[in-house]
């Protein structure tokens, strides 16, 4: 089923069309990411503090959703890279790779979609959380296939 959405309740729809245009690339990563969560934000405001402890659980289980570039000067690949990964020293967001540092998913960033429908089929939090207990328990088995092929080889 392709995802489908609608903007027409949110702040976010009130904005003038530069200010849409600028900000799509991040709109487009929302909607995408209430499949990653398991609800959007049709109850409005209502939603927020529900949406923002779901994006918090999984930028913690899988690493920040959102990135921005860091100040670390690219290197060529034979070279030792610069930048070592970032993670943020107040909450203990990971980014994912080199060369960038996690954009927390935060109510700032959530409030101008509060309002946003999806498609997406909406769980419960203990739907949800059973969907982040099973990534992690084949997190865990990957983990312990390559140390165990690690040793072997
Ligand atoms: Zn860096």
């Amino acid at each position: 089923m392709a995802l489908t959405w609608d903007l027409s309740k949110t702040p976010f729809h009130a904005w003038n069309k530069k200010e849409k245009d600028k900000a799509w690339g991040y709109v487009e990563g929302m909607i995408f990411f209430t499949m990653a969560i398991d609800m959007d934000l049709s109850h409005g405001e209502k939603d927020i503090d529900e949406f923002l402890w779901r994006a918090r659980c999984y930028e913690l289980a899988h690493g920040a959703y959102f990135t921005k570039p860091c100040k670390h000067k690219r290197k060529p690949v034979d070279q030792k890279p610069t930048c070592k990964g970032h993670t943020d020293p107040v909450t203990g967001v990971k980014a994912e790779g080199l060369y960038v540092k996690p954009a927390l998913i935060t109510r700032r960033h959530v409030e101008p979609f509060a309002g946003m429908s999806t498609n997406v089929a909406r769980k419960s939090r203990a739907g949800f959380m059973n969907k982040v207990k099973k990534s992690l328990a084949r997190d865990v088995a990957t983990s312990l296939r390559r140390e165990r092929e690690e040793k072997v080889g």
